[in-house]
């Protein structure tokens, strides 16, 4: 009997692998090549991305990170629009010309008698801590609360720009909250421990937006030519920087690494 029970990370592996699957790509809100939340990413994968290239296939890691992602997602959403029936989820989001046609989004929560949109985002221990200048390891320096990441802000930004919010709002989730003693320890209230959010008026984010959305339309021919006709670069703290394939951080996250550098091609 022992011998023919399969391990459990291979059946959830299985059924992850069958969920994804079924759900099959991911179509751009309104049938656009770019979508929001692929700001400050680097523009080979977009292009990559764009011209329907098939990604590495993802491991248990991944997978089991977006489901759980998704979920916390889809509990965080229910929950809002549960209190406040004016919050909607998923609000498709298009944009003016010059920008109309070329990228779309959906707005996580967006409310449109505050003219708020919410960006949900999950995040890992190290994102959570440097975003809110946690320092949990008693032997690390408190620094100060860098913010959400600079994609993370983009894409807000960017929804809020076509939306016409004045408020963009990111809300993180920490997939691991900081222990009670820890917590006890650095004086973080029960919320800090898991949950950051800010809001941020459009007015201080609009002009990162319309820089974002400038540089992908002037890269547009490029991203829809081919993949390797697109100088890959990513925003980084706030800069456009060009980065060597496959030897950036942003690589070993990248679904196409093995296309880009030539191993799978
Ligand atoms: S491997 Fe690196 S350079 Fe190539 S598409 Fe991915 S992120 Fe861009």
């Amino acid at each position: 009997m022992a011998n023919t029970v399969r391990p459990l990370h291979e059946i959830i592996f299985d059924h992850l692998t069958r969920l994804e699957d079924e759900a099959g790509p991911l179509a751009t809100a309104l049938g656009t090549p770019l979508r929001c939340s692929e700001a400050g990413m680097c523009v080979r994968t977009m292009s990559f991305r764009a011209l329907g290239h098939k990604p590495a296939a993802l491991d248990l890691s991944s997978m089991v990170n977006f489901f759980v992602g998704h979920k916390v997602h889809e509990a965080v959403q229910e929950a809002i629009v549960e209190y406040d029936s004016e919050w909607v989820a998923e609000q498709d989001v298009d944009f003016p010309e010059p920008w109309h046609g070329m990228i779309s989004g959906h707005a996580d929560l967006w409310h449109p008698g505050i003219r708020a949109c919410v960006e949900i985002k999950t995040v890992g221990a190290a994102a959570f801590d440097i975003a809110c200048g946690i320092a949990r390891d008693f032997r690390h320096k408190p620094k100060p609360p860098e913010g959400p990441k600079d994609n993370h802000l983009l894409q807000g930004a960017m929804n809020g720009l076509g939306l016409g919010a004045e408020w963009v709002v990111i809300l993180y989730v920490s997939k691991e909250p900081v222990s009670v003693g820890k917590a006890a320890r650095l004086d973080l209230s029960e919320s800090d421990r898991v949950m950051a959010e800010w809001w941020i008026p459009m007015a201080d984010v609009h002009e990162m937006a319309v820089r974002e959305l400038d540089r992908l339309h002037d890269a547009l021919p490029y991203i829809t030519g081919s993949p390797f006709r697109v100088v890959p670069e990513v925003v980084d703290k706030g800069r456009v920087m060009e980065i060597k394939p496959g030897t950036s951080w942003h690589c070993d996250y990248c679904d196409y690494k093995g296309e880009c550098i030539g191993e799978n091609r």
